[in-house]
């Protein structure tokens, strides 16, 4: 990037909306999982939608790449710069209104899912979307990659949960829809292109999000089951008998040990027997109800032989808990050693069949290998990971894992299924995604082509 380049856009932009430090820059140009060691010649910090449109009107005139970022939680690379100008979204976090006549929130990209969660419960009502990096991930990013978290099942991925959103495009030019309308039949729905497009095609700065009425009782339960077969088959019957299954989360035993042994204060929720566990929550808008539809339909459960123990949380503390340990499973992970990582979805009529076939590849070509296996399979995604079981793996055993994702994903094809269920394409699934989708990635290089004639959007991410 040029001196002049560089001119051009600090003294565009005031003092407090840039900057060229060091220590500032350094955790925006590192990756989450510590993968990807990136730099930038610029961190710019713009403080309202007038200045990131200043931003693209200058980065378009001189073709400077740039990337935007937010909480840097992204888990495929496409957050971390190489070079790019980068463009942090943090210091534009308000919540900028809240209409509870409306179920809807307005904010800015860079408010943190958290802060919009305790918005709108103060406010009376519920924003569903929750993850592990709720505490930091930004609501421009959960946008552009399509976050789904745990409560898909009942609620949906962000695609479903954003009403309208306002983007700068290339160029400076300001598209803007926050008037929280649930029927608009005006045409193509532009928001959508925006959605999970990864920062491809302009930057997010504000969104009006769908809200919903609080559950009036909530129930968490840990219960334990054979496999996954068994799994699947409590879901179906979960979702029958209560009618409100908000989460279904399967926990390996190999990822709560890791869990146990390396996560302070926790412990196993059901003892070291069963195999494998899943963590179920069921609401309602019934006071009380939302307990007595667990314990039945767990009861049922019991009865046909699908769950072996199980143990319904007696308070918020002991559901904290439980959740607590299944959020930790990548921690423990981490703490293990490094992992193949495949975010995978296939429909969940199949989830069995693919996990038994999954596991049998790793474990057959794959020395030491251990599957930790967990996540949202009432969504028909899993967290498919590979793990060395001595620890301390590094990279060598990602290179030595690289032959085996192929073969991994293209058994997920088998089962109609998707490489990347929820965390994106980024740089790290890139070839594997131009590969698959031929006719989809010219599409959509077409589109990005009127969008973004000069390819500055994170021109590394997604399309390549
Ligand atoms: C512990 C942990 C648990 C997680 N659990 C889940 C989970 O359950 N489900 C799930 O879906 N994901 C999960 N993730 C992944 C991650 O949190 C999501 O991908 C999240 O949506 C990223 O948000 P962010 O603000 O951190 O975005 P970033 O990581 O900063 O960016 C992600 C992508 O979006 C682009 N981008 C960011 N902001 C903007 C903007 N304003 N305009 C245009 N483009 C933008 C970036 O260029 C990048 O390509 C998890 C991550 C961690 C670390």
């Amino acid at each position: 990037m040029t001196t002049d380049a560089l001119t051009a856009l600090t003294s565009a932009l005031p003092p407090a909306s840039w900057s060229r430090d060091a220590d500032e820059i350094a955790p925006h140009a590192r990756d989450w999982r510590g993968r990807v060691q990136g730099d930038t010649p610029l961190l710019l910090k713009p403080g309202n939608t007038q200045e990131v449109s200043r931003i693209l009107g200058i980065c378009h005139d001189r073709r400077i790449a740039v990337l935007p970022q937010g909480g840097n939680t992204g888990l495929v690379g496409g957050s971390t710069p190489k070079g790019e100008v980068l463009i942090s979204l943090k210091r534009m976090n308000a919540i900028r209104a809240v209409d509870p006549a409306n179920d809807s929130l307005t904010c800015e990209a860079g408010a943190i899912l958290e802060t919009v969660q305790t918005a709108a419960r103060e406010a009376g009502r519920l924003f569903p979307l929750s993850l592990g990096a709720q505490g930091s991930a930004m609501i421009g990013g959960l946008i552009s990659t399509n976050a789904g978290g745990v409560h898909v099942l009942r609620y949906g991925m962000m695609r479903e949960l954003v009403l309208g959103l306002e983007a700068v495009l290339p160029g400076g030019r300001v598209v803007s829809d926050l008037a929280g309308l649930r029927k608009d039949n005006t045409g193509y729905d532009l928001k959508q292109l925006f959605i999970g497009a990864e920062g491809t095609l302009g930057v997010v700065t504000g969104a009006t999000l769908k809200l919903f009425a609080r559950p009036a009782s909530t129930a968490v339960a840990v219960a334990a089951v054979a496999d996954p077969a068994a799994a699947v088959e409590l879901l179906s019957l979960m979702k029958e008998q209560t009618g409100g299954v908000c989460a279904f989360e399967l926990m390996p035993r190999i990822g709560l040990d890791l869990v146990v042994a390396h996560v302070p204060g926790s412990r196993h929720p059901l003892g070291r027997e069963a195999d494998w566990c899943v963590l179920i929550e069921v609401s309602s808008g019934e006071p009380d109800r939302a307990g007595l539809l667990m314990e039945h339909a767990l009861e049922n459960a019991f009865e046909r032989g699908l769950v072996s123990d199980a143990v319904i949380a007696q308070s918020e503390a002991q559901a904290a808990e439980f959740w607590r340990l299944r959020e930790s499973i990548p921690e423990g992970e981490k703490a293990h050693g490094k992992a193949a990582k495949h975010d995978v979805s296939v429909p969940v009529s199949r989830m069995a069949a693919f996990m038994a076939e999954a596991a049998g590849l790793a474990e057959t070509e794959l020395e030491d290998a251990m599957v930790i296996a967990f996540g949202h399979v009432g969504d028909g995604n899993v967290h498919f990971n590979i793990a060395r079981r001595t620890p301390g793996a590094g990279d060598d055993f990602l290179a030595q894992a690289a032959p085996v994702t192929a073969r991994l994903y293209d058994l997920v094809d088998r089962h109609n299924g998707s490489i990347s269920a929820e965390h994106g394409i980024g740089t790290i699934k890139q070839s594997e995604f131009l590969q698959r989708k031929p006719l989809e990635v010219e599409l959509m290089r077409a589109i990005k082509g009127v969008i973004d004639p000069h390819a500055i959007m994170n021109p590394r991410v997604l399309l390549g």
